[in-house]
């Protein structure tokens, strides 16, 4: 698991993942989400690996 991800708080699943990918729109930014392996619940895309993390945290 990513540091300072939280569990999942829909399936409890500890396999949280923060994706990156090119934003394509322009090609020079990176997105970041976080996702869980276990249920596949992602956050919307953000502009940092750590606004990721925080977009997960807040998820209830
Ligand atoms: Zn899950």
């Amino acid at each position: 698991m990513e540091k300072g991800l939280l569990k999942c708080p829909f399936c409890g699943g500890e396999d949280i993942k923060i994706i990156d990918r090119i934003d394509v729109s322009d090609g020079m930014h990176t997105l970041y989400h976080a996702k869980c392996s276990g249920c596949g619940a992602s956050t919307d895309e953000q502009k940092s690996q750590f606004d990721a993390i925080m977009a997960w945290n807040r998820r209830v």
